[in-house]
């Protein structure tokens, strides 16, 4: 397991959902924080990465990359991410 910041998430996510969005103001469902993307922290494995609030550490974003190709994105601690470049 690496752990790295919110940076990390930028290719994945724009391959994902096409867009730039570690500079996009998020708030943590867990405890409320506002802060940037690229200021969460992220826990990168084979599997995938977790991004968790850096005030709580809720979970607030996970990737995870299956044997089959597919992957699984969910927001479990944020309600919406703001993108550019679309
Ligand atoms: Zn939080």
């Amino acid at each position: 397991m690496t752990l790295l910041d919110g940076n990390a998430l930028a290719g994945r996510l724009a391959e994902i959902v096409g867009g730039e969005a570690t500079d996009s103001p998020i708030r943590c469902r867990h405890c409320g924080e506002v802060g940037e993307l690229g200021r969460v922290v992220v826990f990168a494995s084979a599997m995938g990465v977790v991004a968790r609030c850096r005030s709580c550490d809720g979970v607030l974003l996970t990737l995870v990359d299956a044997e089959d190709g597919r992957s699984w994105f969910g927001m479990p601690g944020l309600s919406a991410l703001p993108l550019r470049g679309r």
